[in-house]
């Protein structure tokens, strides 16, 4: 199983809640908003931390999709 994760820069508020759950993933960008480090992810801890961000997030910026192939 494969994911697609990236961050809605329109409703992004930068609070840094999805970097704090995932470094690996997802850093801040120079406007100060989150910004997704790698797009494709496969490996299942980082899936569920990049779920767990999804989660989390207070404006529901992140976002994540199944890859099916
Ligand atoms: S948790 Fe949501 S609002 Fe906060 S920095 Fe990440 S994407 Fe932006």
């Amino acid at each position: 199983m494969k994911i697609k994760t990236w961050i809605d820069k329109n409703t992004c508020i930068g609070c840094g809640t999805c970097i704090a759950i995932a470094p690996e993933i997802y850093e801040f960008d120079s406007d100060g908003k989150a910004k997704a480090k790698v797009e494709i992810i496969e490996d299942p801890n980082l899936i569920q931390k990049a779920r767990d961000a999804e989660v989390a997030c207070p404006t529901r910026s992140v976002k994540v999709e199944e890859i099916k192939d």
